[in-house]
């Protein structure tokens, strides 16, 4: 398999360092054959070449097998002339990215927030309120005078479709019920749009059941009550907001894996931010980028029927519960390890 490995800004070169040591040990262990490439993202890409995310390197994710892209700045990089693009962006747009698959789980080892909950959420990638992903020429924000500035919000039946089904597909997996997250009650006709394909689209998966919430509700409910969810379904923005808060509730944003995935691409990125806070410290949570590696890696066995790159995401998830269980883990969930020392013992524990 091979792996362009893009390492962004912030935490992003240490908790894709701790990431790279756990692939590496799980391809020698499952002989998956992993061939890595790096190439530079973010300000590492202006100072190399004069750009967030050569195109070059875009064509480069087009053929490797998977990407994993660190977390970049997305607030300093605010002119395309000067090649400042959101990589992240770029890469979800070129390659259709559709279904950003967002996992959240608790663990034992910590306290629970909110008990123990299993959930997955099923976000829109493509479109909805991403003002830079979903005009085809020009951009979905514009001021109109210095005092008036209007963003656009895309929904269309083709993204729709596909994110619903995606999602269905998940639940058949696993507990097989569905929410549909929206705000159909003012936007009546875009959500409306969305709750209407999605609700076609259950009509093809009688044996999962579904529901509705609207966003706001969905705050509170998801915080009372996780566990009456399994795989959420809904559009970019809300999903953007909803999972953050999701994966707090498991523990710490620190655990936020997620999939990048389309019909023929797919890319792991922590679903975090380049949290200049705590970066150059050692200090940052790998796991989210570990466990969204391993989801990477998942995709890829299932798209080409090998089971040993299936097998390798069980273990590294294996891993991580125990390293999790046994405080060999970072601060922000209790543990005393830096971000290498819980790559290394996660890479430990799979060797084990
Ligand atoms: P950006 O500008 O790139 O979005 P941000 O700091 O505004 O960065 P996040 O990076 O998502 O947003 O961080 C939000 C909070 O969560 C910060 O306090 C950050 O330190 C913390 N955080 C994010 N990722 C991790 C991680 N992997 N491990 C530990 N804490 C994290």
């Amino acid at each position: 398999m091979h792996l362009l490995v893009l390492a962004g800004d912030g935490i992003g070169p240490e908790i894709t360092a701790a990431t790279l040591s756990v692939l590496r040990t799980a391809s020698e262990r499952f002989g998956l054959g992993l061939r890595i490439e790096e190439a530079p993202v973010g300000h590492a890409g202006l100072s190399a070449h004069g750009h967030t995310i050569h195109p070059d390197i875009v064509e480069k994710a087009r053929k490797a097998d998977g990407v994993v892209l660190g977390p970049t700045s997305t607030f300093e990089f605010k002119d395309p002339t000067k090649g400042e693009v959101n990589p992240s962006m770029m890469l979800r747009k070129s390659l259709d990215l559709f279904a950003n698959i967002r996992p959240a789980r608790t663990y034992a080892g910590f306290p629970l927030r909110c008990g123990e909950f299993d959930l997955v959420i099923a976000r829109e990638n493509t479109e909805g309120f991403y003002a830079d992903r979903n005009m085809e020429a020009g951009s979905g924000e514009v001021l109109v005078t210095k005092d008036v500035a209007i963003s656009l919000r895309r929904i269309t039946r083709f993204c729709s479709e596909r994110i619903a089904r995606a999602a269905f597909e998940l639940a058949v997996t696993r507990r097989k019920r569905v929410t549909i997250v929206h705000k159909a009650n003012v936007l009546k006709v875009t959500d409306g749009l969305f709750i209407e394909v999605c609700r076609e689209v259950a009509r093809q998966f009688p044996a999962v059941a579904v529901d509705d919430v609207i966003v706001d509700a969905m705050m509170a409910h998801v915080v009372r009550n996780p566990q009456r969810f399994d795989v959420i379904v809904t559009t970019n923005m809300y999903g953007d907001i909803l999972s953050d808060l999701t994966a707090e509730l498991s523990g710490s944003l620190g655990l936020a894996a997620s999939l990048n995935a389309g019909a023929d691409h797919a890319m792991a990125q922590a679903a975090h931010g380049s949290a200049p806070d705590i970066a150059g410290k050692n200090a940052a949570n790998p796991l989210s980028l570990i466990l969204s590696g391993a989801m990477l890696l998942a995709w890829n066995g299932r798209r080409k029927n090998v089971s040993a790159f299936e097998m390798a995401a069980a273990a590294i998830e294996k891993a991580v519960e125990t390293a999790i269980g046994a405080k060999k883990s970072t601060a922000d969930i209790g543990g005393r390890l830096g971000t290498r020392e819980t790559g290394e013992a996660v890479a430990a524990l799979l060797r084990a």
